[in-house]
C-alpha cells in the first residue's frame, strides 16, 4: 500500500512548512539579484561570487526544507536529490538575473541606448525557451508519450468536435511526489502533459474532464495569450528601464521619472496578466462543461485535486481561482440550459 507509513496530514503545519518553502525560493531568486545591484559596479568579482555562492546556499535550503515538508506531512517517496532537482529551474532564473544584472551594469554606462539591444537580444530566446520549457522533462526522462488507448482515442474524439488540431498527450512522472496535475504548453502545436498520480486517482470520466479543460486551453490559444501578457511587456519595461537610466545623464528628473515609471510596471503588470490568467481558467472550465455535456465530472475532478494536492478549496493562486469559485461557475453553467451559455 502507497499509505503505509504516512503521518495523519495536519493542514496547519503543512501551511507553515509550505510558507517557510515558498519564502526560500522567492529569496533565491531576490537575495542574489539585490548582492550585485549595491555591489556589481564598486566590485564585480567579489559580487558574481557572493551572489552564486548565495543562490547555491538557498538552493540547498530551498530543497532541503521542501523535501522535509512534503515528506513530513504528504509522505511523498520522492528523495532529497529529486527536490533539489525541482529547484534547479529557480536557481538557473536566479544565476540568469544575476549575470544579466552584470552585463547591464558594465554595458550602460559604455553604450548607453544600444543596451537595449542587449536586453532584447537575451530576453527574447529566453521567452521562447521557457515557453517550451516541458521539453526538458522528457529530455529528464520524467514524461513519456501516453499510450492509454481508452484516453487517447476519448481525447481524440473532444479534440475534434473542439477543432483542435496538432494535439500531443504525455505522462510525467510524479507518482513519488504524489503530485495530481495536467497542463498544457505550446503556443501552437499543442501538448498536454498530465502526471501519472492523477491517472490513478481519477476516475476515467474526470480524466476525460481535466483533459477537456487543457484542450480548451489550446482551443483559446491560452499559452500564447499569455505569452503576450506577461513576456512582451517585460521586454518593453527592461526597454524602459534603460532608457531612463540614459536619460539621466543629461536630464535627472526626467530620467528618475521614466525609471520609476518601467520600474513600477515591472511589479504591477505581472497582476493584470495573472488577472486574465484566472479568467483563462474559467473561460476553459466552461468550454470543457460544454462539450461534455455535465460539469459532474469535471466537478469530482477538481474536488479530487484539491483533496489529493492538499490545498484548501477556498485558496486561489497566482494563476488559478479557487476551486470553490471554479465550481460555483460550473453548478451555474449545469443548472440553466448549457446550449444558450455564452
Ligand atoms: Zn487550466
Amino acid at each position: 500500500m502507497q499509505d503505509q507509513g504516512r503521518k495523519a496530514p495536519s493542514d496547519r503545519g503543512y501551511r507553515r512548512g509550505q510558507r517557510t518553502y515558498v519564502i526560500l525560493g522567492g529569496l533565491l531568486v531576490i537575495l542574489p539579484e539585490l548582492l550585485v545591484v549595491l555591489l556589481g559596479s564598486a566590485d564585480p568579482i567579489l559580487s558574481t561570487l557572493s551572489a552564486v555562492l548565495t543562490s547555491t546556499a538557498l538552493l540547498s535550503l530551498y530543497s532541503l526544507f521542501y523535501f522535509r515538508t512534503e515528506r513530513k506531512y504528504r509522505g511523498v517517496s520522492a528523495t532529497l536529490t529529486d527536490y533539489f532537482r525541482s529547484g534547479l529551474s529557480l536557481y538557473m532564473i536566479s544565476n540568469i538575473l544575476i549575470f544579466f544584472t552584470l552585463g547591464m551594469i558594465y554595458l550602460l554606462p559604455r553604450f548607453g541606448l544600444a543596451t537595449i539591444i542587449y536586453v532584447d537580444a537575451v530576453f527574447a530566446p529566453l521567452y521562447l525557451v521557457l515557453a517550451r520549457f516541458p521539453i526538458g522533462l522528457r529530455v529528464g526522462g520524467r514524461a513519456e508519450p501516453l499510450t492509454d488507448t481508452k484516453i487517447l482515442s476519448a481525447t481524440k474524439e473532444m479534440a475534434q468536435r473542439m477543432d483542435v488540431d496538432n494535439v500531443e498527450l504525455y505522462t510525467v512522472d510524479w507518482r513519488r511526489f504524489r503530485t495530481a496535475n495536467a497542463f498544457q504548453v505550446g503556443p501552437r502545436r499543442f501538448s498536454i502533459y498530465v502526471s501519472n498520480y492523477l491517472l490513478d486517482n481519477l476516475s476515467s470520466e474526470e480524466v476525460n474532464a481535466v483533459l477537456a479543460h487543457e484542450l480548451a486551453h489550446a482551443r483559446k490559444r491560452h499559452v500564447m495569450k499569455s505569452m503576450a501578457l506577461i513576456f512582451f511587456p517585460t521586454i518593453v519595461e527592461m526597454d524602459v528601464l534603460v532608457l531612463g537610466y540614459v536619460i539621466t545623464q543629461t536630464n535627472l528628473v526626467l530620467g528618475s521619472i521614466v525609471f520609476a515609471a518601467g520600474f513600477a510596471a515591472i511589479f504591477l503588470e505581472p497582476r493584470l496578466a495573472f488577472r486574465f490568467q484566472r479568467r483563462f481558467e474559467l473561460e476553459a472550465d466552461v468550454i470543457a462543461v460544454r462539450t461534455m455535456g455535465d460539469g459532474r465530472p469535471l466537478i469530482g475532478a477538481l474536488e479530487k485535486l484539491s483533496a489529493l494536492n492538499i490545498v484548501p478549496n477556498n485558496k486561489r493562486s497566482l494563476t488559478h481561482p479557487s476551486v470553490a469559485e471554479r465550481i460555483r461557475r460550473i453548478e451555474q453553467l449545469s443548472a440553466g440550459d448549457l446550449a444558450n451559455v455564452k
